[in-house]
C-alpha cells in the first residue's frame, strides 16, 4: 500500500473533521481546495558567475478570517503539494487561535545550505520580487519557516518595501526587533509547545516533574521546547538533528547543546552518548516530540513508538495511518495545528505592533501567548472529552467551525 500524497493527508484530515461537525457540503467544496497557488522561477547569478534558475512556490489556502499567513521554507524536497498542505494546516492553525487570518506557505526548491550568504540573499530578493504581486500587509505575510530566519524576513521587507518605496515593516513577521520585530517572536513556537504539554498534564492530572521526553530535531521549534520542558522539570533524554543523536535517560545538559548548536550547528559534537539519528523516536520515554519535518512517524513505523504522547512540533509529522495505529495503541497526540502554534500567535502581535507602531514589552508578549495557547487547549480539551473524539479531530473541528461561521455571515461572492 503506497500511502497517500502530503495534501491528500491534509484533505483526510480535513473530511474526518467535517464528518464529525456535519460540514455543509457546500463549504467543504469551497474548504477542500486551496484559493490560490503560485509557482515562479527564481533566476540569480551564482558567486562564480553562472546563472541558476530555482522554482519557488506561493500557495495562500483561504483568506475568510483574515490575510493569509505562513511561513516561507528553502529545503531541497520542497514540492507544490507540500506547501499546499502546509497552508491548508495555517489555515486551520489561525482559525483555533482565534487570529484574524488564513493560511498560507511558500518555498523554494534548493538546498541552502550549498549556497553562499549572498547567494541566498539574491534567491530570497528574486523570490520576493517574483510573487509580489500576491504579497502586502493586508493580503499575505510571511514568515520564517525551515531553513530561513529572521535575515531571511529581513531581506523579503527591505525588497518589498523599495519596490513600493517606502518602509513596510508589517509585510513579514519573525524580522529582527530593530526593524519591528517582536520580542519573544525567536522562542515562541518552543514555549508554546512547552505551554501545551503543561496543560495537557494538567488536564490528565499528572506531574511533569522527572518526565522523559525525546525530541527529533533541535533547531528553532525543539531547541526551544527543550529548554522550557527542562524549566518546568522534565527531563531531555534523547534530541536528534541532521548530524545524528544523542541520549541520555538521566537528561542531556540543554543550556550546553543550545550552545553547541549555535557554535557547531549540529548537537553530536555536543559530549554524550551517540545513537542512531532515527533511534530517537523510539526511546522509551513519556514525550517524543517530532520537531524536524513531516511524515516521519508513518504506518511501517508507528508500532515502534514508545512515548505514551506524541507532541507535534513540526507540521504533519505523523501521516493519518500512522494517526489510526497510534490511536489503536491508545498513544495521545497533541496535533501541530494546536501544539506549535505559539508562533504564529506572536507572529500575530508582531503584525500589530507594526501596524500601529506601538511595540510591547517582552512580559507582555508571553501573557498573551500564555493566554491564547491556554484558551486553545482548552477549546481542544472540552471537544475532545465532550465527544470522545481524538484531540486532532477536535482540533480540525473547532477550527473549521469558526470558518463555516465566517461564510455563514459573508456569504458567497458574487
Ligand atoms: P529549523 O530549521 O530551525 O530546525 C529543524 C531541525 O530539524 C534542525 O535541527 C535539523 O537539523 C533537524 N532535522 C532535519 N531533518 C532531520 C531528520 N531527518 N532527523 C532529525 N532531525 C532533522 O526549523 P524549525 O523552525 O525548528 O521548524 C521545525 C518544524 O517546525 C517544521 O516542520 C516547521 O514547519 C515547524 N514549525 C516551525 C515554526 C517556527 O516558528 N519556527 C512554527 C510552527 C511550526
Amino acid at each position: 500500500m503506497i500511502e497517500d500524497s502530503l495534501a491528500k493527508k491534509a484533505q483526510k484530515q480535513l473530511y474526518k473533521a467535517a464528518k464529525e461537525i456535519n460540514l455543509d457540503k457546500n463549504l467543504l467544496k469551497i474548504l477542500e481546495k486551496p484559493m490560490r497557488i503560485l509557482r515562479v522561477s527564481v533566476p540569480i547569478k551564482l558567486d562564480n558567475g553562472r546563472t541558476k534558475v530555482f522554482t519557488g512556490f506561493r500557495c495562500q489556502y483561504n483568506n475568510a478570517k483574515g490575510p493569509t499567513k505562513g511561513g516561507v521554507r528553502y529545503h531541497p524536497e520542497v514540492t507544490e503539494e507540500e506547501i499546499v498542505a502546509l497552508a491548508a494546516w495555517m489555515t486551520w492553525k489561525c482559525a483555533l487561535l482565534d487570529l484574524p487570518y488564513g493560511g498560507a506557505k511558500g518555498g523554494i526548491i534548493c538546498d541552502p545550505t550549498k549556497l553562499s550568504e549572498t547567494e541566498r540573499e539574491r534567491m530570497t530578493r528574486r523570490y520576493t520580487s517574483e510573487i509580489m504581486p500576491i504579497l502586502g500587509p493586508h493580503i499575505d505575510i510571511p514568515a520564517p519557516d525551515v531553513y530561513t530566519t529572521s535575515k531571511t524576513m529581513a531581506w523579503i521587507m527591505d525588497t518589498f518595501s523599495m519596490m513600493k518605496g517606502y518602509t513596510e515593516p508589517s509585510i513579514v513577521t519573525g524580522k529582527p526587533e530593530i526593524l519591528g520585530g517582536s520580542k519573544g517572536r525567536k522562542e515562541a513556537t518552543g514555549k508554546g509547545v512547552a505551554i501545551i504539554i503543561r496543560e495537557y498534564f494538567k488536564a490528565m492530572k499528572k506531574s511533569l516533574e522527572g518526565t522523559r521526553v525525546a525530541i527529533q530535531g533541535f533547531g528553532n521549534v525543539g531547541g526551544h521546547a527543550a529548554l522550557f520542558l527542562s524549566q518546568m522539570g522534565a527531563k531531555i533524554a534523547a534530541v536528534s538533528d541532521v548530524s545524528g543523536a544523542l541520549v541520555n535517560p538521566d537528561g542531556l545538559d540543554v543550556p550546553g547543546l543550545l550552545d553547541c548548536v549555535q557554535k557547531h550547528a549540529c548537537v553530536i559534537k555536543h559530549p554524550g552518548k551517540q545513537i542512531d539519528r532515527e533511534q530517537v523516536l523510539y526511546q522509551d520515554v513519556d514525550i517524543l516530540i517530532p520537531a524536524a519535518l513531516e511524515n516521519q512517524i508513518h504506518r511501517k513505523n508507528a508500532h515502534k513508538i514508545k512515548a505514551k504522547v506524541i507532541v507535534e512540533g513540526a507540521n504533519g509529522p505523523t501521516t493519518p495511518e500512522a494517526d489510526d495505529i497510534l490511536e489503536g495503541r491508545k498513544i495521545t497526540v497533541i496535533p501541530d495545528i494546536l501544539a506549535n502554534a505559539g508562533g504564529v500567535v506572536v507572529s500575530h502581535l508582531e503584525w500589530v505592533q507594526a501596524l500601529s507602531g506601538l511595540f510591547w514589552e517582552e512580559d507582555q508578549v508571553n501573557a498573551e501567548l500564555e493566554r491564547k495557547m491556554v484558551k486553545s487547549f482548552q477549546d481542544v480539551w472540552k471537544r475532545s472529552t465532550q465527544k470522545n473524539i481524538s484531540l486532532r479531530c477536535a482540533a480540525y473541528s473547532v477550527a473549521i467551525e469558526r470558518i463555516a461561521e465566517v461564510y455563514r455571515y459573508r456569504g458567497l461572492f458574487p
